[in-house]
This record gives C-alpha cells, sequence and structure tokens, in this order.
C-alpha cells in the first residue's frame, strides 16, 4: 500500500507535528505509520521522565537528567523544548535536519507549546491534532495503557481540558477511532501536503519554462 497515495512530484521532506491528548493514541499511531510506509522518520526526543516499562533509551527517548537536559538547551542543541506535567521534553536539532536534507518527512510527536514554536519557525510545517472519539474513550485508553499512577492519569486529564483550548491553532484535527483506518488517513493527509500550490515550486516552474518554449517555437514557425 506504501505508493499509491504518494505523490508523483516530491521536492523535500516535510516537517509534521503530531499532537494529541495523553492516551488519545499518539504514539501508537507512530508505530503504525513508520512500519506501512519508508518516506517518514521519527524525531526522537529527549526527556528528564523516567523511563516506562517497556520503553528503551535511544528508542522512544532519550531519557537524560535534568542537568543534561540543561545543558542541550544551552548549546543551542534543541530545536524546540517545553515542561510537561513535572517534567522537560525537547527535539534535537541535528537529526531532524538531516532527515529533512534526505527528503523524508520528519514527524515530530510534541506537545502544544512546542508546536506552536515549529510553526512558527517553519511556517511550511503543518500541524495535527489527534483526539479519541470521547473522554470517556481517552480515560479508558490511559487506564487500560496501565503504565501511570492514577494520580498521574488525573493530571494528564486535566492538562487535556486545557489543551483543548489551543486546538485552533493546529492545520487538522484527526479522530483517532478505528486504528488501522486512521494510520491510512494519517498518511494521505500527510501526503496530500506535497500537492500544495507552494510544495510544487520546481515543478510549477518547469511547466512554465516548456510553455513558455513552446509558446516561442511557435511563434517562430
Ligand atoms: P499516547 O501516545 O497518545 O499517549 P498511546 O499510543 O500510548 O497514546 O495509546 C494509549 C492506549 O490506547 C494504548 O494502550 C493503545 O494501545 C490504545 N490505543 C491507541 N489507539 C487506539 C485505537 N484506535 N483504538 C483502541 N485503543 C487504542
Ligand atoms: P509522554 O510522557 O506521554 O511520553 O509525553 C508527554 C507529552 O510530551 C506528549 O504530549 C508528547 O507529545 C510530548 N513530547 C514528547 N517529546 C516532546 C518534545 O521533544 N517536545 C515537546 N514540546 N513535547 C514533547
Amino acid at each position: 500500500m506504501s505508493d499509491l497515495h504518494r505523490p508523483f512530484n516530491r521536492e523535500k521532506g516535510m516537517l509534521v507535528v503530531i499532537s494529541g491528548f495523553s492516551g488519545s493514541g499518539k504514539g501508537t499511531l507512530m508505530k503504525g505509520l513508520m512500519e506501512n510506509y519508508d518516506y517518514y522518520s521519527l524525531s526522537i526526543s529527549a526527556t528528564t521522565r523516567q523511563p516506562r516499562p517497556g520503553e528503551v533509551d535511544g528508542r522512544e527517548y532519550f531519557f537524560v537528567s535534568k542537568k543534561e537536559f540543561l545543558k542541550m538547551m544551552q548549546n543551542g542543541e534543541l530545536l524546540e523544548y517545553a515542561r510537561y506535567v513535572d517534567n522537560y521534553y525537547g527535539t534535537p536539532k541535528s537529526y531532524v535536519e538531516a532527515e529533512l536534507a534526505k527528503g523524508k518527512d520528519v514527524i515530530l510527536e510534541i506537545e502544544m507549546q512546542g508546536a506552536l514554536k515549529i510553526k512558527a519557525k517553519y511556517p511550511d510545517s503543518v500541524l495535527i491534532f489527534i483526539t479519541p472519539p470521547s473522554v470517556e474513550e481517552l480515560s479508558a485508553r490511559l487506564r487500560g495503557r496501565g503504565t501511570e499512577t492514577e494520580d498521574v492519569i488525573q493530571k494528564r486529564l486535566e492538562k487535556a481540558a486545557m489543551e483543548a483550548e489551543g486546538i485552533e491553532a493546529y492545520d487538522y484535527i484527526l479522530v483517532n477511532d478505528n486504528l488501522d483506518k486512521t494510520v491510512k488517513h494519517l498518511n494521505y493527509l500527510i501526503q496530500d501536503q506535497h500537492m500544495r500550490v507552494r510544495s510544487q515550486i520546481s515543478f510549477l516552474e518547469d511547466i512554465r519554462r516548456q510553455l513558455r518554449a513552446y509558446y516561442a517555437e511557435m511563434n517562430s514557425l
């Protein structure tokens, strides 16, 4: 399925920001996207939070101390960073820049403050907000994941109420109901961005050049 919806002319990689309430299924969707399509690169953030059971340093996150995080900030190694429920999270700059240069669509799975910073720095980036179909389902997913204490779950649900107020800053909202369907939909949404006129400038110039040459030849007959 990977090439069916791929635009014929990808001029460059795109920066894609995915945000959503904790437990909405962002991590699960990212896994589906990476497993099914070869033109994405997922940025791995640095965080000061503790790894959850099963999380591996350098795979889900680079797990660092507060001191190390501060050093990365001061050295300008982070594209953006934010504090989220008692911990710091940030996007290492070098990987994102290298993958974009290779033509990959780079996905940042980050929260809202970071998303806004990225939009300000990269106006061509696309911002997508993931929600579950209902709050009841969100709460069930958070509890079903079984990785947080009740206290942390409560904080994350409170945070969701605040985040809901900022969703207008995003370009798209995507409801994660059926997982397979949402993965496909997310891929279509991102790939369609490559067809925006401003993403097709070289192609447009080429067509204009061809038309001018055609017109010049017709006139010289
Ligand atoms: P997030 O990264 O947004 O915090 P996760 O990807 O960890 O969320 O998903 C939270 C829980 O919901 C996980 O247990 C995951 O298996 C489940 N989940 C994700 N997407 C769906 C879906 N479409 N339908 C049902 N359960 C889902
Ligand atoms: P979690 O602890 O559930 O893995 O992540 C908590 C929140 O931090 C999520 O909303 C996630 O998207 C966000 N996040 C993860 N990495 C980054 C990052 O590099 N920068 C910012 N701003 N947010 C991040």
